[in-house]
């Protein structure tokens, strides 16, 4: 189809590493994703506005997700810059982190929040050439929680997202199994070395 071609062209000029068109009937949905925002707790469940259980719950994006057509599939693999990459040369106790304790570390974490920021811009240009070109229902999400802000407002506070136009709620938290959607698109997300992160956006189309 010529506009999924045009799309993920769109996101491979973004920056997007890769982008395929899929059948909207080959988005993944499985409500035990969201449980894995509760178990373990994320950090982010119940303070980011766009994860759970401040946007709407499974049941309901099934509502909607089975009026689309299409959606396209995107992914940025970005090298991580080598000052953060454990070395030969650090002490034993850097070799040993885990690869969740070593995403913990500060300098990683600014590094994944400024490559979740450029997903988000990736997933807004798709979406936004897609309603330009008529198909005003588009709709995109993000592979985990918004990094737009250092900090989020939270769904408490009066100030409300302050870039509601730019944030997309996390696939996750309406139950997409982003693991087994990529492997059904034909880009699987394979565990990845330390040196490598990857984040997956989808846009719905039509
Ligand atoms: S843009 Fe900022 S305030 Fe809005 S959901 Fe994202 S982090 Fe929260």
């Amino acid at each position: 189809m010529q506009l999924l071609d045009v799309l993920c062209q769109e996101a491979r000029s973004a920056g997007a590493s890769n982008a395929v068109g899929i059948s909207a009937r080959d988005v993944v949905v499985n409500p035990r994703v969201r449980l894995k925002c509760q178990v373990p707790l994320c950090s982010h469940y119940g303070k980011s506005i766009m994860c759970p259980p401040n946007v709407m719950d499974v049941e309901e994006f099934l509502l909607y997700l089975e009026r689309y057509r299409w959606g396209i599939l995107l992914q940025l693999e970005l090298p991580v810059p080598a000052e953060i990459v454990p070395k030969a040369s650090d002490p034993p106790f850097v070799q040993r982190l885990s690869l969740g304790d070593f995403r913990a570390q500060p300098s990683h974490r600014d590094f994944r929040r400024k490559g979740k920021q450029l997903l988000s811009s990736v997933v807004n240009r798709v979406e936004g050439m897609a309603m330009r070109q008529g198909y005003h229902f588009a709709a995109g999400f993000v592979g985990g929680s918004c990094a737009l802000c250092d900090v989020c407002t939270g769904p408490s506070n009066p100030e409300g997202c302050r870039k509601p136009f730019q944030a997309r709620p996390a696939m996750e938290a309406v139950g997409i199994d982003v693991f087994s959607t990529a492997e059904r698109a034909g880009i699987p997300l394979t565990h990845l070395p330390k040196d490598v992160i990857r984040w997956t956006g989808l846009v719905l189309v039509d």
